[in-house]
């Protein structure tokens, strides 16, 4: 059957997580996970939405969310009550905070923060927590356990990536002719010269895989952290993001810098500007000393309550 449905009707859903099924009175239902992840009964209440509303397909996007195909737009809430009996909600559109993107940092053996724990915390105080907030463009946020990057965290707005920061006692170091760090290193970054090893800041990923296996306990220990870059963005313009000086030493100062960038997005970019062209705008250097600082903190709720970006910049 074509279309019957007017340009108004179509844009009306868009905002709840309803993609229009081209040419059609159907839409993409988009089903957000948290942060990828899901309980068999939550898989369950999707598979039988997907017969009872939709044309039978689960589809996944690329951004860890579920779409269920073909629901006519007179099911869209029969559609969103029938999930939110497993407490699955709709969205994942608009110039606002995005789903959360997340690797299983949790468990994978090479995880080195618990990406689950942070990417909910994310998602509960920053996609659903500023839902009502809108950005000049979308925002997308990324949760990597470490630097292997399989989410690749530095092609969103905001990328966290899980750090372990080799603590090398130098004392302890025999400078042995085989050493076992420079072996085990994949970067290339630790050598034995003069007679201890060094570990070369610029080419360390901080991996932590060199924390361990010194035979002699010069390198027992690793400090936990996030690394954070801003301004990375995918699309038809491509910009990986800029790593912030610090490493952050814990979840509580993650979320807080998480915080300020999307007060500073909303307060400093402009209607229809990526957070990458806000950054190219301002300067990194800038942008970094906001982030760093407390400021924005003070002006939080002015922030909050101006009316700013009210058609927004998101076409997709
Ligand atoms: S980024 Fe690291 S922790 Fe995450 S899945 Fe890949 S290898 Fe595992
Ligand atoms: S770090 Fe350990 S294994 Fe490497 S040279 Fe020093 S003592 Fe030897
Ligand atoms: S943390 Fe990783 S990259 Fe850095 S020195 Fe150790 S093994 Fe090499």
């Amino acid at each position: 059957m074509a279309c019957t449905l007017t340009e108004e009707q179509i844009k009306s859903v868009k905002p709840l997580g309803f993609l229009h099924n081209k040419g059609t009175n159907c839409f993409n239902g988009r089903i957000i996970t948290v942060n990828g992840k899901i309980t068999a009964a939550q898989t369950r209440t999707i598979a039988e939405a997907a017969e009872k509303y939709g044309n039978g397909d689960v589809e996944f996007t690329t951004r860890l969310t579920v779409e269920v195909r073909g629901i006519d737009f007179n099911n869209i809430e029969a559609f969103r009550e029938f999930i939110g009996t497993a407490g699955l909600i709709t969205g994942g559109t608009g110039s606002l905070v995005r789903p959360v993107v997340s690797c299983k940092g949790t468990t994978c053996q090479y995880g080195l923060i618990d990406t689950f724990a942070l990417s909910q915390k994310i998602h509960e105080q920053f996609y659903l927590g500023y839902h009502a907030v809108r950005l000049p463009h979308k925002f997308k946020i990324a949760v990597g356990g470490c630097p292997n990057n399989c989410v690749k965290p530095d092609l969103n707005d905001l990328g966290i990536v899980g750090q372990c920061v080799p603590l090398f006692d130098e004392d302890l170091c025999n400078g042995c002719k085989k050493c076992q760090i420079e072996k085990i290193c994949p970067m290339k970054a630790a050598e034995v010269e003069g007679g201890v090893l060094t570990i070369d800041p610029a080419r360390c990923k901080n991996c932590g895989r060199c924390v361990g296996p010194c035979p002699f306990d010069a390198l027992e220990k690793g400090q936990t952290g996030y690394k954070v870059t801003i301004g990375g963005r995918w699309g038809k313009k491509v910009a990986h993001g800029k790593p912030l000086s610090k490493i952050f030493k814990s979840e509580e100062e993650v979320l807080h810098v998480v915080e300020k960038a999307i007060l500073l997005f909303r307060e400093q970019g402009l209607t229809g500007e990526r957070f990458a062209d806000m950054i190219e705008r301002i300067g990194f250097e800038e942008v970094e000393r906001q982030l760093l600082s407390e400021e924005i903190f003070e002006r939080k709720q002015g922030i909050l309550d101006a009316k700013l970006h009210l058609t927004g910049g998101a076409t997709c």
